[in-house]
C-alpha cells in the first residue's frame, strides 16, 4: 500500500486529521478537489468559541469541550487567533435579563480556568460600546476569540506536511474500492492511489462521497446554508456585537480586516452543497438585523463583499435548522478495509475531532493512538507575546510599514523570518501587486502553501482580495498562469 491513510477533503477536519495522523507516524495522503479550506472552512463566522447559543439547547458538553479547545488554540496559534470582546445588548422581549445573566455565568463556569476575562454587565463608562447603539445602555460584555479560519486550516496542513504527509490540492477523488488489505482510489486525473484506510472528510459532500464509495449508511447530513456580508466599518473599536433578533436568532457584527465589519449569519436548509450562494433576502435580513440595533443604517448597496457556506451538520432529527446539533459524529465502517466518515464539527473542535478520529481508526489498522496535539504549537505560532512580536517585525523590516507588518505578522507568525530572510528594503520584495502584496509573498504562498491561483492567494491566504482592484487581481492571476 502507498499510504496508511488517504484523506478525502482538505477542510479543517481533513487537515486536522492529517496533522494528527502524521504526528502518530502514519503515512498520510490528503486530496482536495479544490483549494485547502476552499469550501466551508473559509466561510465560517471565524469564531473560536464555545457557542453561547448552544446553551439554550442544553448542549453543555459541546460548549465545555469547545471552550477548552479555545484555550488551547489561543496558545497554539497566537498569530491566527486572538481574544475578541463581545457586547450583548439587552433585549427583554427576546430573552429576559436573568436568563442571559445565568447563561453567561454558566459559559464562564464551563470555560474553567481561561486566559480571557469573565463576563460582566455593561457599565456607565462603557460609552464606546453603547454609543453606536440605538437603544438603552443595558447589556453584557463577554469574551470569545476570532480566527483566520482558512489559515488555521492551512496551518494544520503545513504541520502535517512537515511530518511527511502528502497534500494534493485540485485533485478530486473520483471513486475507490476495497481491495485486499486496503483501498484502491482513482483520482480525477486517472492516478491510482492505494491506502490501508480511507477518511471521508468531504464536509457537505460526505454523503455523496459514501455513494461514490458504494457504502450505505443510516446517518445523514443536514445541509444548512449560512451567509455573511462585509460592509465598511460600522463603528469604531476592536469589539464585536452579538445582536438578538425578534425571531430569537442572533447575528454577529465583527471587526474585519481593518476597515470593515463582518455581519452574519443566516441558517437556511439547502439541498446541495453547491447551493452555497448568498440570496438577496439574506442580504436584506442581515442589513435589517444590524439596522434594528445600530444608529448607523446600512443598505444592500453598502455590501462590499460576502461569503456563503454550507454547514455539514449531523442529522439528529431536530425540527429547525438552528437547533440541529453542532457536535460531530464519527462513523467507522470496518467491514473490510476501514473507512471513517466525519459528520458535522466546528473549526473550534477540529483538533479534538482529529484525536477522536485516530482513537477510532487506529485500532482497525493495528496502530496504538496516543494524544500528540494537546499542547502542540502550529507552524509560525511559537510566540510568547504577540504585541512584542509585531514590534520586532516592525523593527527588523521597517520598510514594511505598520499596517503591513501587522498583517504579515498575523498571517505568517514566526515563519516570516524565513520568508523575509535577507530582505533589506522594499525593492528586494519584488513586484508590487497593490495593497502591500509583493512578489516575495506571492512566491511564498505558491511554493510553501499550495496556492495555485489568485483566489487561493487573495481570498483565502491573505484576504487582500478585499482591497485589490479588478486590474490588480487580473495581474495576480496572470502571474500564477505564467
Ligand atoms: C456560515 C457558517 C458559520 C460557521 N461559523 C463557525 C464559527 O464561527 N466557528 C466554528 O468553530 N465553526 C463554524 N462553522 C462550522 C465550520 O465552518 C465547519 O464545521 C467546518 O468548516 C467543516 O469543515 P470540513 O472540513 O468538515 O468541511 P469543508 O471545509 O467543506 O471541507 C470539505 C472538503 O472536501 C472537499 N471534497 C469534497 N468532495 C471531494 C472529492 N470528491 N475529492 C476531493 N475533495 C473533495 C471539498 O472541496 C472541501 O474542501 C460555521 C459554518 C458555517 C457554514
Amino acid at each position: 500500500m502507498d499510504h496508511d491513510l488517504l484523506i478525502i477533503g482538505g477542510g479543517i477536519n481533513g487537515c486536522a486529521i492529517a496533522r494528527e495522523a502524521s504526528l502518530l507516524g502514519l503515512r498520510v495522503m490528503l486530496v482536495d478537489k479544490g483549494d485547502l479550506a476552499g469550501e466551508t472552512s473559509s466561510k465560517s463566522t471565524k469564531l473560536i468559541h464555545g457557542g453561547l447559543r448552544y446553551l439554550e439547547y442544553y448542549d453543555f458538553r459541546l460548549v465545555a469541550e469547545a471552550l477548552h479547545e479555545r484555550e488551547r488554540l489561543l496558545k497554539a496559534a497566537p498569530h491566527l487567533i486572538h481574544g475578541l470582546e463581545f457586547v450583548l445588548p439587552h433585549e427583554h422581549a427576546v430573552r429576559p435579563w436573568w436568563m442571559v445573566r445565568a447563561g453567561l455565568y454558566l459559559y464562564d463556569l464551563l470555560g474553567g480556568k481561561s486566559s480571557l476575562p469573565r463576563s460582566r454587565g455593561l457599565r456607565a463608562r462603557d460609552t464606546a460600546f453603547t454609543a453606536p447603539l440605538k437603544g438603552g445602555d443595558r447589556g453584557f460584555v463577554y469574551w470569545d476569540a476570532f480566527v483566520d479560519d482558512a489559515r488555521l486550516t492551512l496551518a494544520n496542513a503545513l504541520d502535517a506536511a512537515a511530518n511527511g504527509a502528502a497534500i494534493d490540492t485540485y485533485y478530486a477523488l473520483d471513486h475507490a474500492e476495497r481491495i485486499d488489505g486496503g483501498w484502491r482510489a482513482t483520482l480525477a486525473d486517472g492516478r491510482i492511489v492505494t491506502a490501508r484506510a480511507l477518511v471521508n472528510a468531504a464536509g457537505p459532500w460526505v454523503h455523496q462521497m459514501l455513494g461514490r464509495l458504494g457504502v450505505t449508511t443510516k446517518s445523514n447530513v443536514r445541509l444548512v446554508k449560512g451567509s455573511h456580508i462585509v460592509v465598511p466599518r460600522l463603528y469604531d473599536g476592536d469589539h464585536a456585537y452579538i445582536l438578538q433578533q425578534p425571531d430569537r436568532r442572533i447575528v454577529f457584527a465583527i471587526p474585519y480586516q481593518h476597515g470593515f465589519t463582518e455581519i452574519g449569519t443566516t441558517d437556511i436548509p439547502v439541498d446541495q452543497p453547491e447551493d452555497a450562494v448568498i440570496a438577496d433576502d439574506e442580504i436584506a435580513y442581515l442589513c435589517e438585523a444590524v439596522n434594528r440595533h445600530f444608529v448607523r443604517q446600512i443598505a444592500p448597496a453598502d455590501v462590499t463583499s460576502s461569503w456563503s457556506g454550507v454547514r455539514p451538520l449531523y442529522d439528529d432529527g431536530a425540527a429547525n435548522a438552528a437547533s440541529v446539533t453542532r457536535d460531530y459524529v464519527l462513523e467507522l465502517d470496518a467491514d473490510g478495509a476501514p473507512l471513517l466518515s466525519i459528520f458535522g464539527g466546528k473549526i473550534t473542535t477540529a483538533r479534538h475531532l482529529a484525536e477522536d478520529a485516530m482513537e477510532k481508526l487506529c485500532p482497525a489498522i493495528g496502530v496504538a493512538p496516543h494524544p500528540v496535539t494537546p499542547a502542540r504549537v502550529f507552524p509560525g505560532g511559537a510566540i510568547a507575546d504577540f504585541d512584542q512580536f509585531v514590534a520586532s517585525v516592525r523593527a527588523t523590516w521597517p520598510f514594511l510599514g505598520d499596517a503591513r507588518a501587522a498583517r504579515m505578522a498575523h498571517a505568517y507568525g514566526t515563519e516570516l523570518a524565513e520568508m523575509l530572510d535577507g530582505i533589506a528594503d522594499e525593492a528586494a520584495m519584488g513586484r508590487d501587486f497593490g495593497a502591500g502584496l509583493s512578489e516575495i509573498e506571492l512566491r511564498w504562498m505558491r511554493d510553501r502553501e499550495w496556492a495555485t491561483c489568485a483566489a487561493d492567494a487573495l481570498d483565502r491566504r491573505s484576504k487582500l482580495g478585499l482591497r485589490l482592484t479588478d486590474d490588480q487581481r487580473a495581474a495576480v492571476e496572470r502571474w500564477f498562469a505564467r
